[in-house]
């Protein structure tokens, strides 16, 4: 089916007819645009800098715009929230970690695209984008970077990851491996321990919320996440989906969660 793409070495390979891609800046402002639409105010430039907490309760927030009064909130701030949490005396266990990708050029044999591939033997990750690039990464980063850093870490690619991410691809897609770069850049995943996200009540803190530790897997369950947490706030529970297996008390009660038929990663630390 992508006679460019080296399966020599593979036993078995898995293809999902009905999988891929959305555009990240698209999807994101459409989901944007339509809350505005429904009525949501987006404030954008404006920092929380504390939860304001009576009696156990949840009041509002400090913001850098002033005081914004609240009976329920979502913390949702990726990594960060972590330093929210830490000021109401509550210790998560999440953690940033830089991850980078790069985009190549595609050569002229493939300008039609391919498809998404998510390739554990080599540890690599690529996909087309609709501007004639090909997205590249690696499996799962896990080296955590180190919290004072999150508001200054190196937002661009280093030549370090690119060699890396080239070296890997080499092995499934050589075409796209010796194709030039374009572009590259980094961001946070905000790790829990199972690398699951954490979507529960804030314990201690009545009306308090947080959908937070994706792991680098938020973008696609962002529309379930949110139908979810409204459940929970607006229902006392979510019913889209179950999300209990979600909760926050897993890692004290020592059952990490774990799906019963998960890829085995062969790079699982760069
Ligand atoms: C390189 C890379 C590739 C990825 N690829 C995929 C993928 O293929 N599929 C997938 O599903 N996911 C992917 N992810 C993960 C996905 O991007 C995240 O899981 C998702 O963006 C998390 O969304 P979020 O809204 O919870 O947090 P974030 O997107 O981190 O947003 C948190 C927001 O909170 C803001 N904030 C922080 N502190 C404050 C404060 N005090 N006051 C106000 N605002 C604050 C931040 O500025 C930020 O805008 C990838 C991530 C990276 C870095």
């Amino acid at each position: 089916m992508q006679p460019f793409v080296v399966t020599s070495d593979l036993g078995a390979a898995a293809i999902e007819p009905d999988s891929g891609y959305a555009d990240p800046v698209l999807t994101t402002q459409s989901l944007a645009k339509r809350a505005r639409e429904l009525g949501a105010p987006i404030c954008e430039g404006m920092r929380v800098t504390a939860l304001r907490v009576e009696a156990g309760r949840v009041r509002g927030l400090q913001t850098t715009a002033g005081d914004i009064a609240a009976d329920r909130i979502v913390l949702a701030a990726g990594p960060w929230t972590v330093g929210l949490l830490r000021q109401a005396g509550i210790e998560l266990n999440v953690w940033p970690v830089r991850a980078e990708i790069a985009f190549v050029r595609r050569p002229p044999n493939l300008a039609d695209g391919h498809f998404v591939y998510l390739d554990h033997k080599s540890g690599s990750y690529f996909r087309p984008t609709r501007e004639g690039l090909s997205l590249l990464g690696t499996g799962t980063a896990r080296r955590p970077l180190d919290y004072s850093q999150m508001d200054s870490y190196d937002e661009g690619s280093t030549e370090r990851i690119v060699t890396v991410i080239r070296e890997r691809i080499r092995e499934r897609a050589p075409a796209l491996a010796d194709a030039p770069l374009a572009r590259g850049h980094a961001g946070l995943y905000d790790m829990s321990p199972d690398e699951k996200a954490i979507l529960d009540r804030v314990p201690g803190v009545d009306g308090a919320y947080m959908a937070v530790g994706f792991s680098g897997t938020g973008f696609k369950t962002a529309p379930a996440v949110g139908a979810c947490m409204t459940e929970l706030i607006r229902e006392g529970r979510a019913r889209t989906v179950d999300i209990t297996p979600f909760r926050w008390s897993r890692f004290e009660e020592k059952a990490p969660l774990h799906g019963s038929a998960e890829y085995v990663e062969r790079y699982p630390m760069h």
